[in-house]
């Protein structure tokens, strides 16, 4: 290939890749491997710049093809950050920095997966929200965004400010959504950068909520409201807008590296992800005096860490059956190092996802963290595959009752729509008993299967009416762990109404819906026969679990098995007995409004979450509580219009 068909490639690709991942939010390649590319490309047209395509993504300021939403005018461009992936590349940009400003004082963040956001505040009050884009035009997602909980409405003073940030996706918000996509036969997402995208940019403004998307702030866009970049994180905090706490400032290459190092080895255990460290000169005038290239910022740089990737073999592959019928194929691969861990099983998700990378037993696999969470396989390595492969065989019939699978048209999961089909049966008690739900210690996975096979247990009921003589007949089940078993299953017969709701199973009810509904109703009666409107009418629930919730109680076989439970003795109401551990706020949404003294704006904020409040930024019906601190305005005003609770700082302090 010459150069000129090799840049003609690599164009290519990157124009695919870049289109899914930013149009689609549905990416084919590993972020590294575009970045690879992409240098490839840079180095290429720089020794070639007669060959430079018009096409090129190095020729666009943003690498951005826009969707569907509706467009939005940055006032000012937006720049994006030059990479780098190595200590020698981080120095010669160091050196760079210094042929300018000498001493430079340098503040090393925390890169945040997430999406690049723009808020619009005039006089303290949030106007617009927009993606980058392209750094000129971006999105206009000002609905969603409003939706996300630690985004302010309006701000601690009435300034005009335009402020940049990362919203993110937590890493356990984005396992249970993925876990949730899957229940429900949606393809995953590949990332929680993915997921975040995804999610601000759908037009449904109650999903952002339920997601549980966060934000970064951590940049001052068009005139700077202070001197360096560490005052203006300083100031966005009083402001009420949250900031990264992870940030030092560095003198020289060596405490930059310092940074790095200590990020890369605490990146697995942060609550959300990060792709590198930003470094950036702090003060601001210095600044404006290395000024911009094209495309970036010259005050600034990313360093993006190593991609954790990992070559095996896929030795066999196994389809499972969850409890709501979804079959689930995942590879049994060779043992292999990666990312601090040794792992030998990779999701293959889906049909779909087999088919598109074409996965097949005895292929050489390069696998890699999906998220940091689970392994996923990237790519097959094709030069290697043996000359007999064949293709995977996709299952016609339920691995476990033989019935046939159903494929249905808007689901990318394989079904088992049997009812009675043993695998779901299983393992709808393994998650009845465990500890979220019954909690019933000694009725683990191990214990239920044997029930299951020698047919002692057929569905939850089953299990109150367990005999000693039944117990003694396990393996390795003597008098005292038969006695104590016995003890355990009496035991959650007293359990809070909302551990047996979760348990259950209902399709979108997880552990914290099912609380809320708990809390709201008071009895599982209750629950069964509320009307849609009277569950919607719960600010944090939405149409989707209020419609589950309806659709489960309608059903003969759940109205028998609650018929059976009630009648084993089970309490059907909430307790509340373990409210001060989840919070004595659990359930209610709070604003909170005014200058506080003894707290930071994050601090209280953080005090009411760990309380169990949802906080939110402006008042209405569906606000449970204000938490007004000095000069507060129009939200005590509307607050108090509509009889909502009213606490003062003290009274917070005073919890
Ligand atoms: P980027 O993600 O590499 O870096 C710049 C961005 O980092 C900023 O815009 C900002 O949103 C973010 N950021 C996070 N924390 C920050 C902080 N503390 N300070 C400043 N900024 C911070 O650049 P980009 O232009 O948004 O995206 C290009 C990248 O996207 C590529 O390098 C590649 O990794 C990825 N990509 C991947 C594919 C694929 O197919 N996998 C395709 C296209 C692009």
């Amino acid at each position: 290939m010459n150069v000129q068909e090799e840049i003609k490639n690599l164009v290519e690709t990157l124009n695919k890749w870049a289109y899914e991942y930013y149009t689609l939010d549905k990416p084919s390649a590993l972020d590294s491997e575009y970045d690879q590319a992409y240098a490839q490309l840079l180095k290429l047209e720089s020794e070639n710049p007669d060959l430079i395509r018009e096409d090129s993504p190095t020729q666009r300021t943003g690498d951005v093809i826009l969707s569907g939403f509706e467009k939005f005018q940055h006032p000012f461009n937006l720049y994006s950050l030059a990479d780098v992936f190595s200590r020698e590349e981080l120095t010669a940009w160091e050196e760079r920095v210094r042929k300018v400003i000498p001493s430079p004082e340098y503040i090393c963040e925390l890169k945040i997966d997430g999406l690049s956001l723009s808020l619009y505040y005039e006089n303290g009050q949030l106007l617009t929200a927009a993606t980058r884009g392209d750094g000129s035009i971006g999105e206009n997602i000002t609905e969603n965004v409003k939706r996300i909980a630690d985004v302010p409405q309006t701000l601690q003073e009435a300034v005009n400010i335009v402020v940049r940030g990362e919203a993110y996706l937590p890493k356990k918000a984005f396992a249970k959504l993925n876990a949730e996509r899957e229940l429900e036969g949606l393809p995953a997402f590949a990332n929680p950068r993915n997921a975040a995208a995804g999610t601000l940019r759908q037009l449904d403004t109650s999903v952002v909520r339920k997601r549980g998307l966060a934000t970064f702030l951590y940049q001052a866009a068009g005139e700077a409201p202070r001197a360096s970049q560490e005052e203006v994180l300083e100031y966005f905090d009083e402001l009420g807008l949250v900031v990264n706490k992870e940030r030092k400032f560095a003198q020289n290459i060596d405490e930059i590296w310092d940074f790095i190092e200590k990020a890369t080895e605490r990146r697995d255990q942060l609550p959300y992800d990060i792709d590198g460290v930003v470094i950036k000169v702090n003060n601001l005038t210095q600044q404006d005096e290395l000024g911009f290239t094209v495309k970036y910022p010259r005050w600034a740089i990313a360093y993006k860490f190593p991609p954790d990737l990992a070559e095996t073999e896929i030795l066999s592959v196994e389809w499972t059956v969850g409890r709501t019928g979804v079959v689930t194929p995942t590879a049994n691969m060779k043992p292999v190092s990666l990312a601090q861990t040794t792992v030998s099983r990779a999701t293959l998700h889906n049909v779909d996802y087999i088919s598109e990378k074409d996965v097949r037993i005895a292929d050489k696999v390069i696998i890699y963290k999906a998220g940091d969470i689970i392994p996923a396989v990237q790519r097959v390595v094709i030069e290697k595959r043996p000359v007999d492969s064949q293709p995977l065989v996709i299952p016609s019939h339920c691995p476990e009752c033989n019935s046939e699978l159903i494929h249905f048209e808007d689901e990318v999961a394989l079904r088992c729509v049997n009812p009675l089909c043993p695998a779901q049966l299983r393992e709808r008690l393994i998650h009845f008993t465990s500890r979220d739900a019954m909690n019933i210690v000694g009725l683990g996975e191990k214990v239920v299967t044997q029930f299951f096979e020698k047919n002692l247990i057929t569905d939850e009921a089953d299990i109150y009416h367990l005999q000693k003589a039944n117990l003694l007949e396990l393996d390795n089940f003597g008098e005292k762990s038969a006695d104590k078993l016995l003890v355990a299953i009496d035991k959650s017969r007293g359990n809070s109404v909302e551990k047996l709701l979760f348990g259950l199973g209902i399709r979108h009810v997880g552990s914290k819906g099912a609380k809320i509904l708990a809390q709201h109703f008071g009895n599982l009666n209750r629950i069964a026969e509320a009307e849609v409107e009277e569950i919607l009418a719960i600010p944090t629930i939405g149409e989707i679990l209020a419609k589950a919730i309806k659709s489960y109680f309608a059903q003969t076989g759940s109205q028998k098995l609650i018929a059976e439970l009630t009648e084993a003795g089970l309490n059907l109401d909430y307790l509340g007995g373990d409210v001060r551990s989840d919070g004595v706020l659990a359930g209610k949404t709070v604003v909170l409004t005014g200058k506080l003294s003894s707290l930071t704006r994050n601090e209280a904020k953080e005090k009411l979450e760990s309380l169990g409040a949802t906080v939110t930024g402006s008042v209405s019906k569906k606000t449970d509580l204000l938490v007004a601190g000095e000069d507060a305005g129009s939200k005590l005003t509307k607050a108090q219009e509509l009889g909502i609770e009213i606490w003062s700082e003290s009274d917070l302090e005073a919890i």
